[in-house]
């Protein structure tokens, strides 16, 4: 499911010469592009694709309706500092600074411009505090794999020279009643001269949507346990990438702010048996928390090989098993789906150190 932000009488944010309607319509619509040719039977279903006008609650509904399998919004950001500059994933979630709050409140504001929108809201107001509360007690059934796929967004932007700001969690409407793993990508901040240029060029569109494509292929790859299609995208059959990297390049790294959930691989914390081991190890992430769940809550349903992942600072991943073989791994990965853990994937270390899985030799 593509959804982009705005259209029709709601323009989204403006920069100096675009507005983000227009933006994310171009952007969406190349990375559907994108999927089809990846894969043929994927069906991509648009929220939109023209400029017209749809109401955010409707976005989510349209997405549930297809028993879609992943909600992807795409927006741009803006800021009263016009040297803010990078990208953005979010998922929905309790906002843990100002900041956050803001970004959700200028994208939730458009359902002032709705007819009926304290009915179809449960009564939500954009401007209260207090409304975002309850709002981010939804959308926790898939907030493991909405991480797994914001995560590996992000990281593709980061590959790709763009100032990755992290993964961040507030409380979104359209993402407030979708029944999939959602994410919501802000693509750069329109209100920066140069980043509004590149949202623009065709090029900088063109290595949007293929970094987004990257971070699902490789998020696909995961959930199936089928790591053959991450031969899917290289470089050579994605004529789209032309000689994007130039034009990417202006913008240079800055310290990524302190209150992003980040998967950038840390030190992993991890049994001894796969720090002795150099090759790489494979296990099967069952869910991911902020808050520490015990390993004997019911919800792991006792399985007893299964552990703690600190490698993200901020997150607990919660993996299971051991395996040098990447099919042992595969095997594990469909015993525990059939039991239940159907947000279930495989994770990939080196050296104790979880690696991503377009890395593996
Ligand atoms: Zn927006």
């Amino acid at each position: 499911m593509l959804d982009a932000g705005h259209g029709g009488h709601d323009s989204g944010c403006r920069g100096a010469f675009s507005n983000e309607k227009d933006v994310t319509l171009s952007i969406i619509k190349k990375l559907g592009a994108l999927i089809k040719k990846t894969y043929p039977d994927v069906k991509v279903i648009y929220t939109r694709e023209t400029d017209t006008f749809v109401e955010l609650f409707e976005r989510a509904n349209i997405a549930n309706r297809n028993h879609a399998d992943l909600f992807i919004s795409i927006h741009c950001n803006a800021t009263k500092s016009l040297t803010a500059y990078g990208t953005e994933t979010w998922l929905m979630g309790l906002h843990k600074s100002e900041g956050n709050l803001d970004v959700s409140r200028r994208e939730n504001d458009v359902i002032l411009m709705e007819e009926n929108y304290e009915e179809n809201y449960d009564g939500f107001d954009p401007n209260s505090p207090e409304g975002y509360i309850i709002l981010s007690m939804n959308q926790n059934a898939h907030i493991n794999q909405s991480i797994n796929l914001a995560s590996k967004v992000e990281n593709e932007f980061s590959k790709d020279s763009r100032q990755s700001r992290g993964v961040k969690q507030a409380g979104f409407l359209v993402l407030w009643r979708t029944t999939m793993p959602s994410i919501l990508i802000e693509a750069g901040f329109l209100t920066n001269r140069q980043e509004e240029k590149y949202l623009n060029s065709e090029i900088g569109q063109n290595e949007i949507s293929l970094s987004v494509l990257k971070a699902i292929v490789e998020y696909k790859a995961e959930v199936e346990g089928d790591f053959s299609q991450l031969k899917l995208v290289t470089e050579e059959n994605s004529e789209e990438r032309l000689i994007a990297d130039t034009s990417a390049n202006i913008y240079v790294k800055q310290a990524n702010n302190s209150d992003t959930i980040s998967e950038t691989p840390n030190k992993t914390i991890i049994d001894t048996a796969s720090k002795a081991n150099s090759g790489i190890i494979y296990k099967v992430q069952i869910s991911a928390s902020e808050n520490l769940i015990s390993l004997k809550d019911a919800r792991f349903g006792g399985i007893e090989d299964i552990i703690i992942d600190k490698n993200a600072k901020e997150i607990n991943h919660y993996v299971v098993g051991n395996y040098s073989s990447l099919q042992d791994c595969q095997n594990r990965l469909a015993i525990l789906k059939k039991k239940g853990f159907k947000d279930a994937f495989i994770v990939a270390y080196k050296d104790g150190n979880r690696i991503p899985i377009n890395q593996l030799p």
